[in-house]
């Protein structure tokens, strides 16, 4: 059963807030164990370096404006180097090279022969970089000739970076310009999914002009595109939105929100030099904009819901980190998450996405949909600090590897496909779930401060 409060705006997800903080306070301390003490899921390979962004420098390419680098430069340049973000997005800590194939191969086997097990997927797609028609994203490595590097999730905690401006602008512009599906069905996909035939609450000022700036900013894009096209029918009425396209910004802007949060908890005092919860960034990007912490709480709880769906997944597979008692270990703590994660679709009901899928120019809209999200995983390629890249891919990875396993594989019945999912992509799905509930943690302890301020006051 649904529990929708209708005040909550979580209503494209079949729970409310309270219901997904109390969850979170149960599962929370599973979740960050699991990311933050188990090899297997805080080291992530990836290859940070070598791939280029493809847009920017296309004809088209969104920053033919090479006064937009110029500023960002002289403007570094104006700060002390310390305070630069290019100091304070470098990564630190331990980056291991990647093992080798024939090294990998020499220390798995013997794990895999005491397992009696055959050759594991998880052993074996570390050279596993062939794109699957059912991903989400771009694997890592797709375009590039290297394997990439190991890198320590816990040595480089998502924080405030310094990374801003024009660059950053363009980048979350361009992300959301994806959300611009070619033809956006009027359809009434909402019928049937909990909470949205629930009577809405009247908009607060502050969420009307955040739905607003959107809008805007959306119809911007649209009609850029109309004019370029030479047709009007990209300038269709973002109000009849359908729920997939709705989704697919909810998770875009969720996941905003999320980074958004951990930048302004762990933020440098840049004139005392501490790190700490910075309350007016807060104020400012999240507590005044209740559309975007709904988006986060959205995500919370389709991540959640991919993250359950693993359950029948996690036993068969096979965690090779060379360690063989950390293995056991990490597979026990992955199966009591996935199991604690209440089953069937009282979180999270995709079941209603994807049902009138019919081809538009040659293309179903599920196809349309993963290819703008594997689109938004390319654009990570752009950028401009390594840390908030490093962050970038992991979400955007974690959010794909949910909707592959939310939208590719059945539900865990006899005879039903089993996700395969790469070593990367579980890793992702993980530690992007972490993201999420700590960053739902944070946002409490911002409300309590706020609460103190407004008491003192
Ligand atoms: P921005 O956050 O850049 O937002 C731009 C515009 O988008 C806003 O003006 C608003 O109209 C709209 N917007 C903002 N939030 C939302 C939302 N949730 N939903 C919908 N619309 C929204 N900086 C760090 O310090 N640490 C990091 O780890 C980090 N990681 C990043 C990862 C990526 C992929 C990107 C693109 C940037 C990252 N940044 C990071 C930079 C950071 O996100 C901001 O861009 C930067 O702090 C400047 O913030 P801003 O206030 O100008 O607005």
């Amino acid at each position: 059963v649904c529990a929708l409060e209708p005040t909550a705006k979580v209503s494209d997800a079949c729970a409310s807030y309270a219901d997904l903080d109390t969850l979170n306070d149960r599962l929370h301390p599973y979740v960050r164990n699991l990311a933050n003490n188990t090899d297997f899921f805080s080291y992530y390979r990836l290859n940070l370096y070598n791939k280029e962004c493809p847009f920017w420098d296309d004809e088209n390419g969104l920053c033919g404006n090479i006064a937009c680098a110029v500023t960002t430069l002289e403007n570094e340049e104006d700060v002390p180097k310390i305070w630069r973000a290019e100091e304070l997005s470098k990564l630190e800590g331990p980056r291991a090279q990647h093992p080798g194939r024939k090294q990998q191969q020499e220390r798995q086997r013997p794990l895999l022969d005491q397992l009696g097990a055959g050759v594991g997927e998880s052993c074996v797609v570390e050279y596993d970089d062939e794109c699957d028609d059912r991903d989400y994203c771009v694997p890592e490595d797709e375009t590039a000739g290297g394997k990439g590097d190991y890198v320590s999730l816990a040595n480089n905690p998502e924080r405030f970076t310094g990374y801003a401006g024009e660059g950053a602008h363009q980048v979350w512009e361009a992300i959301y310009r994806e959300n611009c599906f070619s033809k956006d069905p009027v359809s009434d996909h909402s019928v049937g999914v909990p909470g949205l035939s629930a009577p809405q609450p009247a908009l607060s000022q502050n969420q009307a002009q955040a739905a607003m700036d959107f809008k805007q900013v959306m119809r911007a894009h649209d009609r850029e595109k109309a004019v370029k096209s030479g047709t009007a029918e990209a300038l269709d009425d973002s109000e009849n939105t359908c729920l997939e396209k709705r989704v697919f910004y909810r998770i875009i802007s969720g996941m905003h929100a999320s980074i958004s949060t951990h930048l302004c908890y762990d933020y440098l005092n840049q004139t005392t030099g501490q790190w700490g919860p910075n309350l007016q960034c807060y104020k400012e990007r999240l507590h005044e904009y209740p559309e975007r912490i709904s988006n986060l709480y959205f995500n919370y709880a389709l991540v959640l819901r991919a993250v359950g769906k693993l359950r029948e997944y996690v036993p068969d597979y096979t965690f090779c980190t060379g360690d063989p008692q950390q293995d056991k270990k990490t597979k026990e703590m992955i199966t009591r998450l996935a199991s604690a994660i209440p089953a069937g679709p009282h979180i999270f009901d995709e079941s209603v996405m994807f049902q009138d899928d019919q081809m538009e120019n040659g293309i179903s809209l599920k196809e349309d949909f993963r290819n703008r999200f594997r689109n938004v995983s390319r654009i990570m390629d752009c950028v401009g600090c390594d840390k908030c890249r490093l962050w970038g891919k992991i979400q955007t990875n974690g959010f794909g590897t949910a909707l592959k396993v939310l939208f590719e594989f059945g539900n865990g019945h006899a005879g039903e496909e089993k996700p395969l999912l790469r070593r990367t992509e579980l890793v992702a799905l993980i530690n992007t779930l972490d993201k999420i509930s700590s960053a739902m943690k944070a946002l409490e302890r911002f409300r309590g401060m706020l609460a103190a301020e407004l008491n003192i006051a």
